[in-house]
């Protein structure tokens, strides 16, 4: 399966920042739309940077109680960001997340940003393929299918 496949399911819809928004405001989008991660876009809308909630915990941490929720999340975004292409094999973006130990990765096309896969996303359409298969074999053990 391509990750094109998944974006058919999931549709292009990414959730996005630009850098100079401040740390309240960004926790506020990723609360609002449930999502575990923003990319951070500069004026030209090209990507810049990815902030997760992996990124909120350090930065909790390394703020050590000083105040950070006026501070811009440009300050704390991992700027460099791999991603996939539409034409990738699922299976090689779940080796990047693992390898890079990392749950979400922008897709893009032709220099655009067309999409963002996050381990959630996978696992469901894994999920889906398990059930249909479970389907196909229990259908053909219980002899549903005409010898
Ligand atoms: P996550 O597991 O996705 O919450 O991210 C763990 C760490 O990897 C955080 O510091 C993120 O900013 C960073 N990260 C997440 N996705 C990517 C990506 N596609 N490319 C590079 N870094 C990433």
């Amino acid at each position: 399966m391509r990750i094109s496949d998944l974006l058919k399911v999931k549709g292009s819809g990414v959730i996005t920042a630009q850098s100079h928004i401040t740390m309240r405001q960004v926790l506020k989008q990723m609360i609002d739309n449930k999502v575990g991660s923003v990319v951070v876009l500069d004026k030209d809308n090209n990507p810049i940077g990815i902030f997760t909630e992996r990124d909120t915990i350090r930065m909790v941490y390394k703020q050590d109680g000083r105040d950070w929720q006026s501070k811009a999340i440009s300050e704390f975004m991992t700027t460099e960001i791999m991603i996939g292409v539409p034409d990738d094999d699922v299976e090689y973006v779940m080796a990047l997340m693992t390898d890079n130990r990392f749950r979400h990765v922008p897709i893009m096309s032709e220099g655009k940003l067309i999409g963002l896969i996050s381990i959630g996303d996978i696992v469901k359409s894994l999920l889906k393929n398990i059930k249909i298969e479970n389907r196909y074999l229990s259908d053909y053990i219980s002899g549903k299918y005409p010898a």
